[in-house]
């Protein structure tokens, strides 16, 4: 077995190594540090949880301990695509380098841009950030990437999803074309290989098994649930989450929730709360300073229940998290096994339990297929009947909308969507013909099913536009938003559609 020993490291990284009490170097860091190193890009295909940050922080504070800073030019940038994301990244750098006289920067949202200005002006070695805030100081003119030597994109599937790409791509361009890159994603969707294609140069791939397939210490649980009538099924559901809770006891230390969109996980933290649970809430609404608290008070153990949507709960490392409820099914099947990672961490046991509501089987379906295993399922505790697993429900087929359209789906009735791919409906019915996408409306002008009064909104057209560049002003949250909206009207399943805005 590899020791941290045998890794080349600088003498003070392995001291502080030690200090953090890590005995061995992970799968992920034994085979991608050596490859750091020696100057190699590096493709790393794992997720948080397999000690992948370690696995290029190591390495940059061993190749970085060499050399000095200039004002405004960074040595090294780490892309997140979180502020949660990033800070925590910031807190590891802190542990690993603290025998070493490194200076870092943290540029993320919601913070102001006097403090992140002056450290720049300083002179950083290890510049960590979201992409749109790096990019607004960049326009601001307040920084060079000129400088940067070494370059790691974290968490490149979920930059994706959130739809930074674009500028991913933009900041590479704006860094030497011999920087040393280090590039992590879960999962290697086409687009992320065509970035790496384009960036890296003859990478080194360093692979670690995907958590879902391998953590045996997860115990997962499906609890398909019907409501006894569509307009109750939020109440019941809520009801179905206490009962278990409830049944869990003893045995949930402390859990996350997680719920598809933000409005969802206000409404859950709260019900929980009347009901005498300690919970509290984490998205991208919240401002900073609240998500930090939150953030802390969980991690910390003084709060038991933390509710949170993926992108605010993305990679974040809390250690010893006992249970993850899943109170929606993820509609990406990755994100089952992002959230179910925020347990059995560390080698610990840990629960996962997911709420299936039949229009949501489809979801189930295909988190199976991509864990390749059945979930075990399990009755709902407070007496309600499961669903028949195997019924083919109607509405599982065609999920109701509930939701009004999203404010981005106003009239602009002459304009056509500029972006919008080239098969896209909406791209060919600019007019106001109605949307093609809605279920009950006919092809051309008629609305059918409507009789003769059909209600003024039902004639409105809109268009989706597809997102390919970004506001770089509100970064995370913005996609957060945009995830959320595109949820709440109707998901198709595909990380394109989830940036349409
Ligand atoms: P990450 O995948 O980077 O989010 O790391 C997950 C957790 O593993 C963090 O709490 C790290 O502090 C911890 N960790 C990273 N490397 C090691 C190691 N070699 N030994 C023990 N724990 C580690």
């Amino acid at each position: 077995m590899t020791k941290f020993t045998d890794l080349d490291l600088d003498p003070k990284v392995l001291k502080a190594i030690g200090e953090a009490g890590y005995e061995s170097p992970t799968p992920i860091q034994a085979a991608a540090i050596p490859h750091a190193l020696a100057g190699r890009d590096v493709l790393g295909i794992a997720q948080t949880g397999t000690g992948k940050t370690a696995s290029f922080t190591l390495p940059m504070i061993t190749k970085l301990a060499k050399g000095r800073a200039r004002a405004r030019m960074p040595r090294s940038l780490v892309l997140c695509p979180t502020r949660e994301l990033a800070a925590q990244v910031a807190e590891n750098f802190e542990v690993y380098a603290k025998h070493c006289k490194l200076t870092m920067a943290l540029l993320i949202g919601g913070v102001s841009f006097k403090e992140q200005d002056k450290l720049i002006d300083r002179g950083v070695d290890v510049l960590i950030a979201t992409p749109g805030r790096l990019l607004d100081h960049f326009e601001r003119g307040k920084l060079m990437l000129t400088g940067v030597q070494i370059m790691v994109v974290d968490e490149a599937d979920r930059m994706l999803d959130m739809g930074f790409i674009p500028d991913i791509e933009r900041i590479f361009k704006l860094t030497p074309f011999t920087r040393q890159t280090l590039f992590f994603s879960a999962t290697m969707a086409p687009e992320i290989t065509r970035i790496t294609q384009e960036f890296l140069q003859n990478p080194e791939r360093v692979e670690v098994a995907r958590q879902a397939t391998t953590g045996e210490n997860i115990t997962q649980k499906v609890c398909i649930f019907k409501a006894s009538h569509r307009s109750k099924e939020g109440k019941e559901k809520r009801a179905l989450l206490r009962d278990i809770l409830i049944q869990e006891g003893e045995t949930l230390d402390n859990g996350i929730i997680f719920c598809n969109r933000k409005s969802e996980v206000d409404i859950v933290m709260k019900s929980l709360k009347k009901h005498g649970f300690d919970a509290g809430a984490i998205h991208g609404d919240l401002d900073q300073s609240t998500r930090t608290k939150t953030l802390d008070a969980f991690r910390g153990g003084t709060l038991k229940i933390l509710v949170a949507s993926d992108v605010a709960a993305r990679g974040l490392d809390v250690p010893a998290v006992s249970h993850v409820i899943n109170f929606d099914v993820p509609i990406h099947s990755e994100d089952y096994v992002h959230r179910i990672g925020r347990t059995g961490r560390a080698g610990r046991d840990g629960k996962a339990i997911t709420l299936v509501l039949p229009f949501e089987q489809k979801y189930l379906t295909s988190i199976e297929e991509l864990v390749e295993k059945q979930i075990d399922r399990m009755d709902p505790p407070g007496g309600t009947k499961a669903a028949e697993p195997e019924a083919k429900d109607e509405k599982s087929e065609k999920p109701k909308r509930e939701r009004a359209p999203r404010k981005e789906r106003e009239p602009k009735a002459d304009k056509p969507a500029k972006d919008a791919p080239s098969d896209s409906s909406e791209k060919k019915e600019p007019s106001n013909k109605g949307n093609q996408r809605g279920g009950n409306r006919g092809s051309g002008n008629k609305t059918v099913g409507m009789g003769d009064h059909v209600p003024a909104f039902m004639m409105r057209s809109f268009e989706i536009k597809r997102a390919t560049t970004r506001s770089t002003k509100k970064d995370d949250e913005a996609a957060e938003t945009e995830q959320d909206e595109t949820d709440a009207a109707e998901p198709s399943g595909t990380a394109s559609d989830e940036t349409a805005a």
